[in-house]
């Protein structure tokens, strides 16, 4: 059961949560089906305050800790894990004004992103993620006073909908020609819908830039710091998503622990069989292992640069997730592989948490670059 430690508005924050989590979970099932973001749902996510938790009281967010951001998102993800996922998404386009807007960006973008307008961080693109140094081929060329935007970036969530995007583009040549630009949809941004295997209805698209004309204020920091925007937008947000991922593994636990227990064969209830038993114990002990840990690196995340606990946080969590949706899945044998159950959809969803945000190859090289 997830306590959030939020002072004295406790119970009402947390009702209200709650409910917002019993809409998302009577949704989940069409949202799957339909690939297909639902307006209510995103509607009641900023009635709610949850599209901007990590934002000050002064922008219109709550004020919350990445300990509280962590325990919303894995809430949302045991019902539907792709709902988390664009609430995380957005929630790191709402940080990376924070970190790296200026007063008047903040002034200017803040408040509609926390309270009715959905945003979308914009860095992969069809020649690849994992290189960002190189792979940026979004041109940006300057003249007056903005910049003409050409280009394609690819799987990025929440593009469907969003009204603004962060998104990284070349404007020289090398590691100091990249350039992170705050873009409004209607500055000349089109999106085609991807139909996915995983994270279904999280508004996961293509876009286009045809000669956008975004204006030079809206560059993040300054021309030529594009790398490092984006790598320290992508670093703590690695931790929201290692949260996915344990909510991911609690709920498949839960399915996979009360269908044992109903479940009958050879004339005993399934979870009687100790082979079943030690599948719960290991996910069991994961989730225990891994909540502890991501605990410990929300904590410090306020106030340290987590780029190395956020990857492990990330690597560990994909790992359980993957193996507590295979193992639900298996548990309710034949049961377990008919569409859009929640444990079906984990055992898709469960497999982006791989590739979104850097790959678990890309984590491992994070981490070892540390080491050596
Ligand atoms: C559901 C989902 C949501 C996403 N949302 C967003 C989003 O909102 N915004 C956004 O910008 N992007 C988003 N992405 C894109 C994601 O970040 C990229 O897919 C990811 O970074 C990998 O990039 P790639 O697909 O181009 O693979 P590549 O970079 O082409 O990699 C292909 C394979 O090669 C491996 N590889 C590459 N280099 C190395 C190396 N040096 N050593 C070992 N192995 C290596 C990779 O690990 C991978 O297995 C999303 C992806 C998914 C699936």
């Amino acid at each position: 059961m997830i306590n959030l430690i939020l002072g004295e508005n406790v119970s009402e924050f947390e009702k209200s949560v709650n409910e917002v989590v019993n809409l998302v979970e009577t949704r989940a099932g069409e949202i799957d089906r339909n690939n297909e973001m639902d307006k209510l749902v995103i509607e009641e996510l900023f009635e709610n305050g949850l599209m901007g938790v990590m934002a000050p009281t002064r922008h219109g967010g709550l004020g919350l800790s990445y300990v509280d951001a962590c325990r919303i998102i894995e809430k949302l993800a045991t019902v539907s894990p792709s709902v988390a996922h664009s609430v995380f998404v957005h929630n790191m386009a709402v940080n990376a004004i924070l970190k790296f807007g200026n007063e008047e960006q903040k002034d200017r973008y803040l408040p509609s992103l926390v309270s009715e307008k959905l945003g979308a961080v914009a860095i992969t693109e069809p020649s690849g993620g994992s290189d960002v140094a190189n792979a940026v081929r979004l041109r940006a060329v300057k003249g007056g006073n903005e910049y003409i935007l050409n280009g394609t970036k690819m799987f990025i969530t929440n593009a469907t909908h969003a009204e603004f995007f962060i998104t990284t583009a070349r404007t020289g040549s090398g590691k100091e020609g990249l350039t992170t630009f705050i873009v409004e949809r209607e500055d000349g941004v089109k999106v085609k819908k991807l139909d996915t295997g995983g994270m279904r209805g999280s508004g996961l698209g293509t876009i286009r830039f045809v000669d956008a004309e975004v204006p030079a204020d809206n560059i993040l920091v300054k021309e030529g710091k594009g790398l490092k925007v984006a790598l320290s937008t992508l670093s703590p947000s690695r931790l929201l998503f290692s949260a996915v991922g344990l909510g991911i593994a609690e709920s498949c636990f839960n399915h996979a622990l009360s269908y044992a227990k109903k479940r009958e064969s050879f004339g005993n209830k399934i979870v009687s069989f100790q082979a079943i038993q030690f599948m719960l114990a290991d996910i069991a002990t994961g989730i225990e292992v891994t909540r502890a840990f991501i605990s410990h690196v929300a904590e410090l995340a306020d106030s340290n640069d987590i780029t190395v606990l956020a990857s492990m946080a990330k690597l560990r969590s994909a790992e359980l997730a993957k193996k507590a949706s295979d193992i639900a899945v298996e548990l309710h044998g034949g049961y377990g592989i008919l569409s859009n159950t929640y444990v079906e959809r984990a055992y898709r969803d469960a497999k982006t948490l791989d590739i979104a945000e850097g790959t678990s190859e890309m984590m491992k090289l994070i981490i070892s670059r540390a080491l050596l």
